[in-house]
C-alpha cells in the first residue's frame, strides 16, 4: 500500500456567495491507480477511538495503528507545503486526533486507564503491567 491523503475543498454557496469551505480528505492508495476516484480507499475519519470496535472502514482497516495511520498521512501532507487555508485544515484534523492520546488514554490490551506522560512525544499504548508482560 502505498497510502496518501486526497485533500479537496468543497464550497457551499449561497446566491454565489462563499458561505462555508469544507474540506474533504479521503485516503487513496497510489498503488492501486493514481486516478481518484479509483484508489480511494476510505474516508479519514475526524476522530478515532482504538478502543472500541471499529465505526469506519478506516478504523476496520488499520485497526489498532488507526491513529498513528491518519496522524502519519496528516503530517506527510502537510510536508507536500500546501497552501495556508489547507494547511490550517489539516493541523485541524491533528488536533482533533489527539486529545484522546495526551490526558487519559486506555491501555490496548486490558482497557486499563493510562497516565500519559506530557514530556513524551509518543503517547503510550498499553499499561505498565502489559508492557512488562511485552506489549509495545
Ligand atoms: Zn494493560
Amino acid at each position: 500500500m502505498n497510502l496518501k491523503l486526497h485533500i479537496t475543498k468543497r464550497e457551499i454557496t449561497h446566491h454565489s456567495t462563499i458561505i462555508k469551505t469544507k474540506y474533504l480528505f479521503s485516503v487513496i492508495d497510489l498503488d492501486r491507480s493514481d486516478q481518484y476516484p479509483q484508489n480511494f480507499v476510505s474516508v479519514l475519519p475526524r476522530k478515532i477511538n482504538v478502543t472500541v470496535k471499529p465505526c469506519n472502514i478506516f478504523e476496520e482497516l488499520f485497526g489498532n495503528r488507526s491513529l498513528e495511520t491518519a496522524k502519519q498521512l496528516l503530517e506527510k501532507a502537510l510536508e507536500r507545503r500546501p497552501n495556508s487555508e489547507t494547511t490550517k485544515a489539516i493541523r485541524h484534523r491533528l488536533k482533533l486526533l489527539n486529545p484522546q492520546l495526551n490526558n487519559k488514554s486506555k491501555c490496548q490490551n486490558c482497557g486499563k486507564p493510562i497516565k500519559q506522560n506530557k514530556q513524551k512525544f509518543r503517547p503510550y499504548k498499553f499499561c505498565y503491567q502489559c508492557h512488562s508482560k511485552g506489549y509495545k
